[in-house]
C-alpha cells in the first residue's frame, strides 16, 4: 500500500495561444490560460490533470485557480491515492467556488491511480466502446466566417457542427446558420447560445430557422442559467431537443433539470470535478437523459480524460464535444487522445496516456 502514497503535488500555469479566438456569447479568449497538475506517488508513478478556467463562463481565472490551489498539497500529501472518495471529501469544501481547480487535482488523482494499477482510464471507468465522433465548434463571428469554417470542417471530416450563437442578434444567427447549411448541407447542426438569448429571442431564432427549413439536432443553453424552466418550456414548445449547460453546475442542479424533464445536459468536468461529474452522469442516466460531454478551452490533458469517460459511458454520452485541442498548435501535450477527422481515439496506455514531463 505504501507505494500508493502521494508524495509530491505540483501546479504549472500554462498559456496556450489559440489558432483563432474561441468566441462565444460573453467572451472571446485568444489564449487559454490553464494550470497543469502533476501528482507523484511514492513508487514514482505520476498522474496529470488540467484546470481550464473560462472566465466568461464561470468567472474563474488562472490567477484565481492558482490562489485556490495554494495550500491544497497538504490535503493530499501522505494520503493513499486509492482513497479518492475521502480525498474528494477533503478537497471539495477547500476548493468551493473553484471547480476547475478541483477538476485538475481530481483528474491527476485518477490518472495516477490508473497508472499505478496499469490500466487505461477508459477501462477504469467502464471499458472501451470504439472511437468516439466529436463535433467541431464554429465560434461566434460573422456570416462569412461561419460559412468558411463550415466548409473547412466538412473538408476535414467532421459531420456535426456546433455553432456558437447568441453573441449578436438572433436574426444574424439565422443568417449564419443559413450560410452554414448551404456550405455543409449534410452536416448535423448543434447550436449553443451560452445563455445569450432571452426566451423570446430563442423562440424567434427557432422560428427563423424553421422558416429556412433548417433543422437542429440540439439547442444548447438557449437562455439564462437561472431559468431551467424556460429550457423545458422551449423544448416542449418547439420539439427541438434542448441541452442544459450553464444551468447545471452541481449534481443538485442536474437533479433539478432532470425533474423538470429537460432531455439532456452537458457534463463538463471543469464545472464539477471528476467525482461530482460521476454523480451527474448517474443522475442523467437514471432520468433517461442523454449527456453531452464537453469542456472549456482545454488541452489534450483534460480532453483525454473526458474522452475516456465518454467512451466508457456510451451510449449515455450521445453528444461528444471534445474539440478544443484542435484550436491549438500541435506539440503542447505528448500522447493522449488522437484525432482522425471527427474520430477520437485513446491510446492503449495506462491512465490517459498523456506525457507532460516537459512542463515539470
Ligand atoms: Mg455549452
Amino acid at each position: 500500500m505504501t507505494e500508493r502514497i502521494i508524495d509530491d503535488v505540483r501546479f504549472q500555469p500554462v498559456e496556450v495561444q489559440l489558432l483563432e479566438p474561441f468566441a462565444i456569447a460573453g467572451g472571446a479568449p485568444a489564449i487559454a490560460r490553464n494550470v497543469f497538475v502533476r501528482i507523484r506517488l511514492r513508487d514514482g508513478t505520476v498522474g496529470y490533470g488540467e484546470a481550464a478556467p473560462f472566465e466568461a463562463v464561470s468567472g474563474e481565472t488562472q490567477a484565481s485557480t492558482l490562489a485556490a490551489l495554494d495550500g491544497i498539497a497538504e490535503l493530499v500529501l501522505g494520503r493513499d491515492v486509492a482513497q479518492w472518495r475521502r480525498l474528494h471529501a477533503a478537497l471539495r469544501p477547500a476548493l468551493a467556488g473553484a471547480p476547475a481547480a478541483l477538476c485538475g487535482v481530481e483528474q491527476a488523482l485518477f490518472d495516477a491511480f490508473a497508472r499505478h494499477a496499469r490500466v487505461a482510464l477508459v477501462d477504469l471507468f467502464g471499458g472501451r466502446a470504439g472511437a468516439l465522433r466529436t463535433d467541431i465548434t464554429i465560434p461566434a463571428g460573422d456570416a462569412g466566417h461561419a460559412q468558411r469554417s463550415a466548409r473547412r470542417a466538412v473538408a476535414a471530416g467532421f459531420g456535426t457542427l456546433k455553432v456558437k450563437v447568441g453573441a449578436g442578434g438572433w436574426e444574424a444567427d439565422v443568417a449564419r446558420l443559413r450560410g452554414i447549411r448551404d456550405a455543409a448541407p449534410g452536416a448535423g447542426l448543434i447550436v449553443d447560445a451560452n445563455a445569450g438569448y432571452t426566451f423570446e429571442q430563442a423562440r424567434a431564432f427557432l422560428a427563423g430557422l424553421a422558416a429556412e427549413g433548417i433543422r437542429l439536432r440540439l439547442f444548447e443553453q438557449p437562455v439564462a442559467a437561472d431559468r431551467p424552466d424556460e429550457l423545458r418550456a422551449l423544448e416542449r414548445e418547439s420539439g427541438v431537443p434542448v441541452c442544459a449547460d450553464e444551468s447545471v453546475r452541481s449534481p443538485a442542479d442536474a437533479l433539478r433539470v432532470a425533474a423538470m424533464g429537460v432531455s439532456s445536459l452537458n457534463v463538463k468536468l471543469m464545472k464539477f470535478g471528476v467525482v461530482d461529474a460521476l454523480d451527474v452522469l448517474a443522475i442523467a442516466r437514471s432520468a433517461g437523459m442523454t449527456c453531452m460531454i464537453g469542456g472549456m478551452v482545454e488541452t489534450a490533458v483534460s480532453m483525454s480524460f473526458s474522452a475516456a469517460l465518454a467512451e466508457a459511458m456510451q451510449p449515455l454520452c450521445g453528444y461528444v464535444d471534445l474539440d478544443t485541442p484542435l484550436f491549438m498548435a500541435d506539440g503542447i501535450v505528448e500522447g493522449g487522445l488522437r484525432y482522425a477527422g471527427e474520430a477520437v481515439s485513446l491510446p492503449a496506455a495506462p491512465g490517459t496516456g498523456v506525457d507532460l514531463e516537459r512542463w515539470f
